[in-house]
């Protein structure tokens, strides 16, 4: 299955990366993933949006415009094109003479997209939820940028794992903000409360589609600050990404989310999704 490397089409085997990469030295980068169902990427003008703020936040020029990343794709996801797909996107600054933090002149930027199958959701999850831990957030302050520099996530999400959690909730002076990997959402009293975007949390494609979702279903929607009391006695509490979708919490540190179980508010916003999934594909 080949991959688009600086301007080539290659196999996975033939894409080489220089050590001297500052993706690989420093994280000095940006990523994106885009969701794709049946060869039609989900929301890619908003992902690719996110992209050029991604880009924008660490002063990097944007190596292609939205128009230039279309056919490239088309073309990774049409090898398999009646499956559901996520497309990977990263951008670095690029090889540089010497290991200096300092950007160089003129950056030639390394741009990798790829397509991989996207795993169908294990019904367990829909049934039961899912298990949550809380954490400290150890990121740094500007997790609006969707940076390559992920090494507090990857060890908030393994310590998740060794917990036996499916992922980290992130608490910071007393906030819940987003997952480890994903936005957050609680339920209290009929209400759906997401944290406001700003530097603190990724803005998320898939928290917006919620959100608008949640209007058109009716339910009364805030853009607020949210405790980490809050969080514990909410009724509901879901994360959301792009690869998982919309997964209802049903247990935080070991203690049940309010039934204990997928809520209402939880089922209805789900069966908009997967519907706006379906009206996707067929598209
Ligand atoms: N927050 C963080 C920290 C994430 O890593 C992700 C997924 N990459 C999200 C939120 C969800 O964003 P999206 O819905 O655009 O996938």
């Amino acid at each position: 299955k080949e991959l688009y490397l600086n301007g080539a089409f290659v196999a996975p085997e033939q894409a080489m990366i220089s050590v001297m990469d500052r993706g690989f030295l420093f994280g000095d980068g940006v990523y994106e993933v885009i969701p794709a169902y049946a060869g039609r990427p989900l929301r890619e003008l908003e992902h690719l949006e996110r992209l050029q703020n991604s880009l924008q936040g660490i002063g990097l020029a944007p190596p292609l415009s939205p128009s230039q990343w279309s056919p490239i794709f088309r073309r990774l996801l049409s090898e398999t094109p009646t499956a559901d797909q996520a497309l990977y996107l990263q951008i670095t600054r690029g090889v540089a003479p010497s290991r200096d933090h300092r950007f160089p002149n003129a950056p030639v930027p390394t741009v990798l997209a790829m397509a991989k199958p996207m795993k169908q959701r294990d019904p367990a999850v829909a049934e039961r939820g899912v298990e949550a831990v809380t954490r400290d957030d150890i990121r740094w302050l500007r997790c609006d940028i969707k940076a390559t520099a992920l090494l507090a996530a990857v060890l908030l999400r393994q310590s998740a794992e060794e917990a036996g959690a499916e992922e980290a909730i992130l608490v910071r002076n007393g906030l819940a903000l987003e997952g480890s990997t994903s936005n957050l959402f609680i339920v209290r009293q009929g209400r759906l409360i997401t944290p406001p975007k700003g530097p603190l949390l990724l803005a998320g494609i898939t928290r917006d589609l919620v959100l608008e979702l949640a209007a058109v279903a009716k339910i009364p929607c805030e853009e607020r600050d949210i405790t980490a009391e809050e969080l514990r006695t909410a009724d509901e509490v879901w994360i959301s990404s792009s690869t998982r979708e919309v997964i209802p919490v049903t247990r935080l540190d070991g203690v049940p989310i309010g039934s204990g179980r997928p809520g209402p508010s939880w089922q209805r916003i789900d069966r908009c999704y997967q519907d706006f999934k379906a009206d996707l594909r067929r598209a």
